[in-house]
């Protein structure tokens, strides 16, 4: 049988809309029923402020560390579906939403594709989510 090589991949969720501790076990639930897929660890829920210009409510974030067989682009079809489950619309960039999923990193792979760039640009200005993901390579020695 041939198996698909299985990847390390940091996904970060984030909401601020509604009742964000349930869109975060939503996400966290659907992660873990993809195909080809595991969550291997969680990093612990923050609250953060909100970046950027637009006037919002803080959010809760939290890293995912997930085990999978699905490539980036798939993940990422996948990810914009959880999303779309729990009513994201996207209005304006940065603006307020019920659920984001972002893919920081895909094992040690580099994407530069229209739609999608790996590891997330955002990575550097983020101390959170390298706090988290610190927290998960810890608990791993990823
Ligand atoms: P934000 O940048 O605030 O997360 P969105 O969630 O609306 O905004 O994402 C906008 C677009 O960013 C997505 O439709 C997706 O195509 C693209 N994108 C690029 N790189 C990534 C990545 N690493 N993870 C998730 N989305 C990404
Ligand atoms: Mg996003």
């Amino acid at each position: 049988m041939i198996t698909a090589a299985r990847e390390r991949v940091y996904v970060a969720l984030g909401s601020n809309i509604g009742d964000r501790a349930a869109q975060l076990a939503h996400a966290r639930r659907r992660l873990s029923e993809l195909p080809g897929t595991r969550v291997v660890a969680v990093s612990k829920v923050e609250e953060t402020a909100p970046i950027g210009p637009v006037p919002q409510d803080p959010y809760l974030n939290q890293m995912v560390l997930i085990e999978t067989t699905l490539g980036p682009d798939e993940l990422l079809r996948q990810c914009r579906t959880i999303e779309a489950e729990r009513g994201r619309e996207r209005r304006e960039r940065w603006g307020p939403r019920t659920l984001d999923l972002d893919i920081v990193r895909y094992g040690e792979r580099t994407v530069q594709e229209a739609n999608l760039t790996i590891p997330h640009p955002e990575l550097p200005n983020r101390d959170f989510w390298r706090r988290e993901i610190a927290e998960l390579e810890a608990m791993h020695h990823a």
